[in-house]
């Protein structure tokens, strides 16, 4: 089958979303707010899948990573530490004429023919506005057009029937300060504070301004003292967080890829400096020194996992990290050729930075990015301590010292984790109708560990008790053990379809063999139906569970 167009693929995607529940407009019976986005049955349970999995994967199969659940409003102080109040901002720019608003580094750049104009006075005598003014139009096109834009600007500055003054025009390459759809010119570039605003308290005043946090990590930092106090770990180690975050994003798109309320999945793991490191274990492993014996454990299959060593500084704990990342995303049904590590760039790395890798996926609207993973150093402890007045040092038994630990950050974003997940999944293919011509099908292809339900169990008549009864014990017997979908609605086949399209990965089926009515060898045996290659087996009751948890796990 033909590959749909990347805007027509995004399309049924958001269509399918809909559709089956996985994702809805927020607020949409009033027109939806921009940036905001609701779950529905379906991506409910995917989200909190992938939550589970990842909570699982940090916390539950490690002995060095502790969870916490923080809130999300906290002392402002904590975003004049970070960094926050003063440059978590977009650089942003306004449309002349419509006011329509871009952030900056958005705008493709464009060529063609600048019409500019000096200003316009009233035909009819009268008013004048001296606001120069400057539209964009390919060259060759007619100047009327830029006429006509300009005609607008000056009849939005009171003047009823313009004639423009100063025309000139220049030939212009590959500008950013044109309004892409209309032609117009945009405002000078300034900064815009992405953090929400709200007050705390009765009183709207200066003193009781908050912000809803922009990420879960700060926290992290801020209870880094608590946490090793209780938790009896020793740096080595980390503290994770689910939680939601907010971002008064300028210009949210891409469905839910860019919101203004999202939530992350952050890890804040605390390492010692490298001079910590060289003290203890003589030298510091350097990356091409790791490769394959010291850092590649032996105990593994694929040879790709690095194992953590005393003499590691903050290079090769940065690298375990995105390994174990993409190991991560792999586990979960996104192949490595779906992502690509994006390792920043000296001049682009934040100021604290040592070294930046993006993990991107290959969405359909371009490869973009689903987690950063940043060697931090021990900028966020130090600004704590500096800003609270606490100390956030940590004394180190074993190096006989006291230092302030550094950090290796991995932070991936839920919702687009989601959004990637329900990409990769979307399958259009070919199968058999009830009486075996091919029709096409959708399938979400998730994988079963983050499939929102699991089985479906289906009588295969509607109308035998017979029938009904044993396939609802067979729905009992599953329920404790993973999410089940019971459907006895409809002709099989297109109990099957619902069913792939919501991406559910095995169906089970009570048919009359089951009842023992073709003979003893097949009773209590149903049909085991795969999503994927629409293969059936016959399968045992008794052994459904411990087959199924295999599967799904
Ligand atoms: P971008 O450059 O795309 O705005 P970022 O580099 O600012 O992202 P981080 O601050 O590193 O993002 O946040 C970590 C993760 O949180 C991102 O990799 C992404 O998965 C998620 N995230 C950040 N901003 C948003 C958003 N507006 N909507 C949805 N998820 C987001």
């Amino acid at each position: 089958m033909a590959e749909p167009k990347t805007s027509e693929l995004m399309e049924k995607i958001v269509s399918l979303c809909k559709r089956r529940g996985f994702i809805f407009q927020s607020s949409e019976i009033y027109g939806g707010l921009n940036g905001f986005w609701d779950y529905g049955p379906l991506g409910a349970e995917l989200k909190r899948n992938i939550k589970e999995c990842w909570w699982r994967s940090m916390t539950q199969l490690r002995d060095d990573v502790v969870g916490l659940d923080a809130s999300i409003i906290m002392h402002p102080k904590i975003w004049e530490a970070s960094g926050h109040t003063s440059t978590f901002s977009d650089l942003m720019v306004d449309c002349l004429l419509t006011r329509k608003r871009f952030r900056a580094d958005q705008i493709e750049p464009q060529s063609g023919t600048a019409y500019f104009y000096t200003g316009a006075s009233d035909g009819n005598g009268g008013k004048e506005s001296k606001d120069a003014f400057s539209v964009l139009i390919a060259t060759g096109k007619h100047a009327e057009y830029a006429r006509k834009v300009a005609k607008q600007f000056y009849q939005a500055r009171g003047i009823e029937n313009p004639a423009l003054l100063g025309e000139r025009t220049e030939e212009v390459k590959d500008t950013t300060r044109y309004n892409p759809e209309n032609g117009s010119l945009l405002t000078e570039p300034r900064p815009f504070n992405l953090m929400l605003k709200t007050y705390v308290g009765p009183v709207e005043s200066e003193d009781n301004k908050s912000y809803l946090r922009p990420e879960t990590a700060q926290a992290i930092f801020v209870q880094f003292k608590n946490t090793l106090d209780v938790s009896r770990q020793r740096v080595p180690f980390g503290i994770c967080q689910i939680g939601k975050a907010f971002r008064n994003e300028i210009n949210p798109r891409n469905f839910t890829f860019r919101s203004r309320e999202f939530e992350q999945m952050e890890l804040e793991f605390f390492i010692r400096s490298d001079e910590v490191v060289q003290k203890l274990a003589g030298s510091v492993a350097s990356l091409p020194d790791a490769q394959p014996s010291t850092l590649r454990s032996s105990a593994t299959e694929d040879g790709s996992t690095l194992n953590p060593q005393p003499n590691w500084g903050w290079e090769l704990w940065h690298k375990y990290w995105v390994e174990q990342r993409v190991k991560w995303y792999e586990s979960i049904g996104l192949g490595r050729d779906t992502l690509v590590e994006y390792w920043q760039k000296k001049e682009e790395l934040a100021h604290y930075a040592k070294a930046t890798v993006d993990i991107l996926f290959k969405f359909p609207f371009g490869t973009q990015e689903l987690e950063g993973i940043a060697a931090r150093g021990d900028f966020d402890l130090t600004q704590h301590q500096k800003f609270s007045g606490k100390s956030m040092e940590y004394f180190d038994e074993e190096a006989k010292a006291k230092y302030v630990p550094h950090v290796i950050e991995p932070s991936a974003g839920v919702d687009r984790l989601a959004l990637a997940l329900i990409c990769n999944a979307y399958c259009e293919d070919q199968a058999p109708d009830e009486k075996g011509k091919l029709e096409s099908r959708v399938v979400m292809k998730f994988h079963p560990r983050i499939a929102p339900i699991k089985v479906a169990v289906f009588p295969l008549l509607k109308n035998k008790p017979d029938l009904v009864k044993k396939a609802k014990a067979v729905r009992d017997l599953l329920r404790p053990h993973m999410s089940v979908f019971y459907d006895e609605a409809g002709a099989i086949g297109r109990r099957y379809r619902r069913q792939d399209e919501a991406g559910t990965p095995f169906g089970v089926t009570i048919d009359f063999e089951t009842l023992g009515e073709q003979g003893p060898e097949l009773q209590d045996t149903v049909t085991l139906r795969d999503r994927d290659t629409m293969k059936q087996d016959r399968v045992k009751i008794s052994e459904l569970v411990s087959m199924l948890l295999e599967r799904i796990r």
